[in-house]
């Protein structure tokens, strides 16, 4: 027997037995657990858990659908996540405009598509390894020694650079050849250079630079050098745009503003006594005086790395950069240490790779982050 009632109308007694038994039931659902269920993120993370059920109009239901509709706290519906993920892969990760084509041709009109898309796609890996860019960190603030004019050399960065192949004695059937390297000083005040040409590029003479102060082993170096007119061209650059004044290295070292050669005459010990050195400071005085007014300036400004950005972590997933092989084959490492500076920013890293188990330091600008912890 079948009974019709409008919507507002009281239940009959019978159906409404029913009713409050099926509704008591409901209760139930609250120790109802799906063991299997497939979600990209945790069920605690969910700001909206919904159960649908839906089933025919007969007393007693012939067919029926019931599904949970969950959304992350942002309020991104999980369907539509697992959508938008499928058709990106589907289009080869091309980017937003052609994953959002897909999905639409494919008959889904997802509702706020361009809010959900955009950080999909910035978490995505493979997007990150074909087209992530490089980190960045606020550059740093200058070291004191790059600021303060303190006299030549005082204190020096050090580098090496070739080798070049020269022949070093005539055999009977040609010639023999070795290699040169050269060691570069750079003063960090006054930025002249200083270039001294070495024998071998060994393994003790790294130990001997690694265990003085620069400044000392300029000193070294210096005493037995010869004239090469590379370094006497380099400290002859300006340092400053050019206006009236010209500021160049030369001019606090040999008192000149180029590369000149010595000026002609002969000139006797009675000539040091004619308040030459009074010459001399007066001389230096002009430079650190432009120094101070034109050259300090000009640090000031950061010309790159001018936001600031979050610091890698232990156990951030890097593509490390190596400027040998492409893009493609670059090696997959994890952060070990983090190496922060005197601002708690990091700009260096330690980081294994993968594929070899070893160790590198290496700065965040060669590393593509692709998944942050
Ligand atoms: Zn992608």
């Amino acid at each position: 027997m079948t009974s019709t009632n409008n919507w507002d109308e009281p239940l009959p007694e019978l159906m409404r037995d029913k009713w409050e038994h099926w509704k008591d039931s409901l209760q139930g659902l609250h120790h109802l657990s799906i063991p299997r269920s497939y979600a990209t993120f945790s069920w605690k993370d969910m700001s909206q858990r919904e159960v649908y059920v839906y089933c025919d109009a007969s007393e007693k239901a012939i067919a029926v659908v019931a599904f949970l509709k969950a959304a992350d706290l942002e309020g991104n519906n999980h369907i539509s996540i697992l959508l938008n993920r499928h058709y990106h892969s589907e289009v080869k990760h091309q980017g937003r405009h052609f994953t959002a084509g897909a999905l639409r041709y494919a008959g889904f009109w997802i509702v706020g598509e361009k809010r959900l898309i955009s950080p999909l796609l910035h978490k995505c890996v493979i997007c990150r390894k074909l087209r992530g860019k490089q980190e960045q960190q606020l550059m740093s603030d200058l070291p004191a020694d790059r600021l303060s004019p303190i006299p030549p050399f005082s204190s020096v960065g050090i580098d090496t650079f070739g080798p070049w192949s020269i022949v070093t004695r005539k055999t009977r059937g040609g010639q023999a050849n070795s290699k040169r390297w050269a060691l570069l000083f750079t003063c960090l005040s006054t930025r002249a250079i200083h270039i001294k040409v070495i024998e071998e590029l060994s393994y003790s003479l790294t130990l001997f630079v690694d265990s003085l102060p620069y400044a000392e082993v300029f000193r070294k170096f210096a005493q037995t050098d010869e004239p090469i007119l590379v370094w006497a061209v380099v400290n002859g650059r300006p340092i400053v745009p050019v206006s009236s004044e010209i500021l160049s290295p030369a001019m606090l070292l040999i008192q000149k503003a180029g590369c000149y050669p010595a000026p002609i005459g002969t000139f006797d010990t009675m000539d040091l006594y004619k308040a030459q050195w009074k010459r001399v400071q007066y001389l230096a005085d002009i430079f650190w005086h432009r120094w101070n007014k034109k050259y300090l300036q000009t640090l000031q400004t950061r010309r790159k790395w001018t936001d600031s950005s979050p610091n890698v972590k232990q156990g951030d997933i890097v593509l490390i950069k190596d400027k040998n092989v492409s893009k493609n084959e670059w090696p997959t490492g994890i952060i070990v240490n983090p190496l922060p500076g005197h601002d708690e920013r990091v700009r260096n890293a330690e980081v294994r790779v993968a594929r070899n188990g070893s160790t590198y330091t290496r700065p965040i600008s060669e590393m593509v982050l692709l998944v942050r912890v």
